[in-house]
């Protein structure tokens, strides 16, 4: 992402996201939407970034 504006707050290694810094481990958003995808989540496998969206 150009010019992007890391939130220190809010690490994040998914290089494929359009919303993730590039050069720096962060996310660019002042706010992420945390889900999961299952009845009883157990581990952090179980929840998700639903604020991911995929680079163009
Ligand atoms: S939106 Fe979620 S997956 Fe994407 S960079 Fe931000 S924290 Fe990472």
């Amino acid at each position: 992402m150009m010019n992007c504006k890391a939130n220190k707050s809010i690490e994040c290694t998914v290089q494929q996201c359009a919303n993730h810094c590039g050069s720096s481990n962060y996310c660019s958003l002042d706010c992420v939407h945390i889900g999961t995808h299952e009845a009883n989540p157990t581990q952090d496998k179980c929840v998700d970034c639903k604020s991911f969206m995929l680079k163009g």
